[in-house]
């Protein structure tokens, strides 16, 4: 059994993990930031606003149009002298007084609209600020992130092709027992010996069996311990 190819197998499918753990990290920071969903929000918010305000700003001056043309169609009826019943003159005055109060009232509304709508404008504006400054920070952000994507994507790739290439080379029974072991020891089947001890499990190894596992040419030694399969080069 070759077990220095199982070790390679054993790295490769370790970075495997590690690259497929840090896509799923980084995809899941490539979901858009709340706070700039809220800016974005605000800015959109704000503007249906302003054109709210816009048209009722309009609406408030064509109303006052409309009634200074009639009330100076009024007055020059009154002073014509097309009236002459003292009852219709008083209608007419009175009317005239009426569509006055009634402009007064447009008139505020279009100022009060006009000046509500220039607040806006100057909270939009900031607010559009915030706005390109968090997008401009997300998209350089984001353009990092992807790039880094792109890296654990080509290196997985070639990751697998590696496996691939390696597990042709390998026999049935050294692909089954590790198959095994993987499954039951958390993803780890393979241990390197390091400075006497296994590198899975850290516990101080028995020198006959680190001589063991370096001159069993062939058979697997496993740790007394974790019941890995020990690679000592
Ligand atoms: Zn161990």
């Amino acid at each position: 059994m070759d077990i220095a190819g199982l070790y390679e197998l054993q790295k490769i499918d370790l970075n495997m993990d590690k690259a497929r753990r840090r896509v799923a990290q980084i995809r899941r920071k490539l979901e858009e930031p709340e706070e700039l969903k809220q800016a974005r929000a605000a800015v959109a918010t704000l503007r249906s606003e302003l054109e709210r305000l816009h048209a009722r700003q309009i609406d408030a001056e064509l109303n006052s149009r409309q009634l200074a043309e009639r009330i100076q169609e009024s007055e020059r009826r009154l002073m014509s002298g097309e009236v002459r019943n003292a009852r219709e003159l008083e209608a007419l005055q009175s009317s005239i007084e009426s569509m006055k109060r009634q402009r007064a009232q447009v008139e505020e509304v279009a100022i009060e609209s006009m000046q509500q709508r220039e607040a806006h404008q100057r909270q939009l504006a900031d607010q559009e600020a915030t706005l390109a400054h968090l997008e401009n920070t997300w998209s350089a952000q984001k353009a990092t992130l992807e790039e880094e994507e792109t890296k654990y994507k080509r290196f997985y790739a070639q990751l697998k092709q590696q496996r691939q290439r390696l597990s042709e080379r390998l026999s049935a029974d050294a692909l089954s027992l590790y198959a095994q072991l993987v499954e039951r020891k958390a993803g780890v089947a393979v241990a390197a010996v390091q400075n006497g001890a296994c590198s899975a499990c850290n516990m101080a190894l028995p020198t006959g069996v680190v001589s063991h596992a370096r001159t069993a040419a062939g058979t697997p030694v496993f740790c007394p311990s974790c019941g890995r399969i020990l690679f000592a080069a």
